[in-house]
């Protein structure tokens, strides 16, 4: 018998998910995608509205504007499936929702995307004797609400939309604007406003960037070690933000105060997954951490429920091409998982290793240097072909580049020449 499986989102993991599992059609029915807009790329589909929409859903991407990837193609792409070769290396949001349309277009992956429809509930039923299968309610634009049942289900519905707002004290009598960056989408409206920027990571600095370039005044307030890259003209560092004064003045941690007419908060994002019922999966979903999840992918109880791309600082796309591969192989029988028992002591070791070296809860699902190693113990086990040596040779080269030049990395071309070699091909990071 085929199995049906229900994937939740239509964005880049979801897409992706959709792709090979019809290319394994002696193994797997057609999958049913959910997608609760009417559109596919989920975070790459820019919307200039903020908020919440009039059938009262929150808005789902936080694309800005003007951003440009942080990625080059050649590394951010899907391994099999390169984009255009006359694109510049870092693309803008349209260039890799167009990207995204070709993927769909490619594996034939639209008939099988439900759009409008947001999957409410996900629940497990257990019968005796045989495996879980999965109750996937949803809900349509007209109202109409169904429930159908699956072999299993792909979480595919993003952690970069609902926003972490730290509690800071005082907080409520600030007298200005406070924003998070998934509300920000462009910098005209701060031109001559003083903004204090909270979080100095990837959003944290491109938007302070963009706002600076706009002609705002903006302090960058961050708990990392002082950034020793040149900064452009019209950003000064701070230490944390601890207090907002009755005063409406922004205290740091060093003592220091500043009066701000915008607090623009670059502080993350909750993982959110409401369909769920965490406590029946034997889950703990909290702000910023999903656990036990086996492989970074599965609870241990249930091993036929996937989350996908749940990592962060991965190599996004990459990774999720090696996670699904590896799920399907995990539902087809090729892999075989541990009991139950072994999957939850592994993964508690793990945590427990990352806690020790002073990881903190919420960084538990960063990758970073990990996720190589991780992506080829999922090749490996489950047999497909492992990420090309050239990808995380580039990754890190641009990682490198986006220390020394936050502000120019971006101006760079490389070409690949093997699955072991790249080349820069044009572009300057110097001023
Ligand atoms: P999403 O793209 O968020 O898609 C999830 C989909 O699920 C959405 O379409 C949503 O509508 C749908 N959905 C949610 N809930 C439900 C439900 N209940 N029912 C039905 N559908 C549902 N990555 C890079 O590789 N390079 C970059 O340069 C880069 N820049 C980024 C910049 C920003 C500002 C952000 C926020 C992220 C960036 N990323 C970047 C990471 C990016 O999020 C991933 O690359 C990837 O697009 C995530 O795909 P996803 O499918 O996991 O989630």
């Amino acid at each position: 018998m085929l199995q049906r499986v229900a994937v939740v989102g239509a964005g880049a993991a979801g897409l992706c998910a959709a792709r090979h599992i019809l290319s394994r059609p002696s193994s797997f029915a057609p999958p049913v995608v959910f997608e609760l807009t009417g559109n596919i790329g989920g975070t790459w589909c820019y919307d200039e509205h903020v908020g919440t929409y009039d059938n009262g859903r929150p808005v789902h991407s936080s694309m800005y504007r003007d951003l440009r990837t942080n990625l080059p193609k050649e590394v951010m792409m899907f391994p099999d499936f390169p984009f255009e070769p006359e694109l510049s290396s870092f693309l803008s949001h349209r260039a890799v929702l167009q990207y995204l349309h070709r993927y769909c277009q490619s594996y034939d992956i639209g008939p099988h995307i439900r759009f409008n429809t947001a999957v409410e509930r996900v629940r497990v039923v257990m019968t005796t004797g045989e495996k879980p299968r999965w109750e996937v309610t949803s809900s349509d634009p007209s109202g109409g609400v169904q429930t159908e049942t699956f072999d299993s289900v792909f979480v595919c519905s993003g952690h970069y939309s609902d926003p972490h707002i730290p509690d800071i004290p005082g907080i409520r009598s600030f007298k200005g604007k406070v924003l998070h960056s998934h509300s920000y989408r462009h910098a005209e409206p701060y031109a001559g406003q003083a903004v204090v920027v909270l979080g100095a990571k990837a959003s944290g600095l491109d938007i302070s960037m963009e706002l600076a370039r706009a002609g705002a005044q903006v302090t960058l307030s961050h708990a990392l070690p002082r950034l020793t890259f040149p900064l452009p003209a019209g950003i000064q560092q701070a230490s944390s933000v601890v207090a907002v004064e009755e005063d409406g003045g922004v205290r740091f941690q060093d003592g220091s105060v500043a009066s701000a007419d915008v607090l623009m908060f670059c502080t993350g994002y909750n993982f959110k997954y409401p369909f769920l019922d965490a406590a029946e999966l034997g889950l703990v979903i909290q702000d910023q951490v999903v656990s036990p999840l086996y492989r970074f992918m599965m609870p241990p109880a249930f091993p036929s429920l996937f989350f996908i791309g749940i990592c962060k600082i991965i190599c996004p796309f990459p990774n999720f091409n090696c996670q699904v591969q590896f799920a399907l192989a995990v539902l087809d029988g090729s892999v075989t998982l541990p009991p139950q028992a072994q999957m939850e002591e592994e993964v508690l070791r793990d945590l427990q290793e990352k806690v020790e070296r002073g990881v903190k809860q919420h960084h538990l699902l960063k990758m970073d240097q990990d996720q190589w190693e991780y992506c080829e113990v999922l090749a490996r086990s489950a047999g497909f072909p492992p990420l090309p040596p050239v990808v995380r040779s580039l990754y890190e080269e641009v990682w490198r580049q986006r220390q020394v030049h936050p502000e120019n990395y971006r101006r760079l071309n490389y070409r690949l020449i093997s699955s072991t070699r790249w080349e820069l091909i044009n572009g300057s990071a110097d001023g």
